[in-house]
């Protein structure tokens, strides 16, 4: 959907804003750790225009008042996943050294930005909202997030950026285009490769053309930043997508490169099956953490695969740490397949090539019904939804809504009742159930009409 990230500064009052436009849909907001660590996410609504909306809040200003590596790397993740942009300042405060950097990085998104002169009830944000002509993110609109006053002006601005809705199709009906098992076994596989800079892409996608024969050179109508290739790897296609590893760079370039979130969506969106690759000499971190959230979001399948295994003494161990390590970080993706692998000597390939095909097999899974409601009935027998203010909570049934990633509509009571947490119960359930590792598995609750 239409998606739009609030941007600004600390304390100019962003998640007032989120908390408002998201409402009464709060309780649906996704709170899994890992997903949202360092962003919100809720399906916002003004008045008949529905979009989704990402609240960058939540960290505070470092030292006085500087700017943080990590609230920059925030916002930009927040602006490479958004149609457009919130900027919000502060109107009582006037303009802070910060509320310029912020703006910097909004205009050099070339996304539409809608400036919001925040607290602006009564008169106070008068002189706020004079000086942020300023900025040149044009007009400002007066707001107030906590006392929703200005709110039918940003509608109107809002209105003009985005699309016209188009009719949803029924969620409830099997969608039409419905791959064959002969086409899952037979299309190419999309396959994006991301990682933290010298995590050894380049050298693993050099390595499998290097052996194989490559079919074609970059594909034409892809744009100019994504470069595809088509591999036949003993006898499957598929199609690898980066965005750095293989463009020619030089030496330096190469050591100067920072990870670039934009170039991992893009590279994550072309792709069904995301080979997220790490360093074995270094720890998972925040940045992997940041590329991890950004494949779950986007619902491809996910691999990870521990590269430079050559240099690793002692192996053994080492992936169950890694499995512990991954389940810990990943909560919502468990038992992602880890495979460990040197691009450079060509260890694990086979093995790594192996994994994209099974988890792209389980992100295309479709469950029989009957056997999606056995488990079902199982699943809140052992464990049953609470109590909400002494109503039991009806769960009646369960249907899967499509595959690529499998995705349920669970049908109940009151869907704004039941708790993430036992949103999270089912999926995990689902999951070693029918075996379904690696992948993303959205369960979304629909009120029984
Ligand atoms: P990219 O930025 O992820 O594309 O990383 P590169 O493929 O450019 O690799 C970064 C550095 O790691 C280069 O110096 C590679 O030679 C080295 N490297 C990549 N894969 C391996 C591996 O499997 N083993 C070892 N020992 N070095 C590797």
């Amino acid at each position: 959907s239409y998606t739009i990230a609030i941007i600004g500064r600390p304390n100019v009052g962003k998640s007032t804003l989120f908390n408002r436009l998201v409402g009464q849909k709060l309780a649906l907001v996704d709170d899994t750790p890992g997903v949202t660590r360092d962003r919100r996410e809720g399906a916002a609504r003004l008045g008949d225009l529905d979009f989704t909306i990402i609240d960058t809040a939540g960290l505070d200003e470092g030292a006085k008042g500087s700017l943080t590596a990590r609230m920059q790397e925030q916002t930009e993740t927040a602006i490479a996943l958004a149609d457009a942009l919130f900027f919000v300042i502060d109107a009582r405060m006037g303009l802070t050294p910060n509320d310029r950097a912020f703006a910097d990085f909004a205009r050099r998104a070339n996304k539409p930005v809608l400036l919001l002169a925040n607290k602006s009830e009564g008169k106070h944000g008068e002189i706020g909202a004079m000086e942020s002509y300023a900025l040149g993110l044009g007009d400002p609109i007066q707001i107030s997030a906590e006392h929703g006053e200005g709110m039918g002006e940003l509608y109107d601005e809002l209105a003009k950026l985005m699309p016209v809705p188009v009719e949803e199709e029924d969620e409830e009906e099997p969608i039409a285009e419905e791959w064959t098992d002969e086409e899952i076994a037979t299309r190419p596989i999309r396959v994006a490769i991301v990682g933290r800079p010298n995590a050894g892409k380049s050298t693993t996608i050099n390595y499998l053309l290097g052996e194989e024969r490559l079919l074609t050179s970059p594909e034409a109508g892809t744009t100019r930043d994504s470069i595809s290739v088509e591999l036949d790897y003993k006898g499957r296609d598929f199609r690898l997508f980066d965005t750095a590893g293989l463009r020619r760079r030089s030496r330096i370039e190469e050591k100067l490169e920072k990870l670039s979130v934009a170039d991992a969506l893009r590279a994550i969106r072309f792709a069904e099956v995301v080979v997220m690759m790490m360093d074995s000499q270094n720890k998972f971190e925040e940045q992997d953490l940041r590329i991890t959230d950004l494949i779950e979001r986007e619902g491809r399948a996910l691999v990870l695969a521990v590269n430079k295994w050559d240099l690793v003494e002692k192996r053994g161990g080492m992936i169950g740490q890694l499995r512990t390590e991954a389940d810990h970080w990943l909560p919502q993706i468990k038992s992602v397949p880890i495979v460990a692998i040197s691009g450079l000597m060509g260890e694990g390939i086979d093995r790594l090539m192996a994994a994209i095909q099974e988890s792209y097999k389980i992100w295309n899974k479709r469950i029989p019904t009957a056997a999606l409601n056995r488990w079902f009935e199982d699943a809140i027998g052992n464990n049953p939804p609470p109590a909400v203010s002494g109503r039991r909570l009806k769960l009646n049934y369960i249907t899967q809504t499509k595959a690529r990633p499998p995705s349920f509509v669970v049908f109940c009571s009151r869907a704004d009742a039941v708790p993430t947490s036992y949103l999270r119960y089912l999926t995990n359930s689902m999951r070693e159930a029918f075996e379904l590792p690696g992948t993303p598995i959205r369960i979304t609750l629909r009120e029984k009409a």
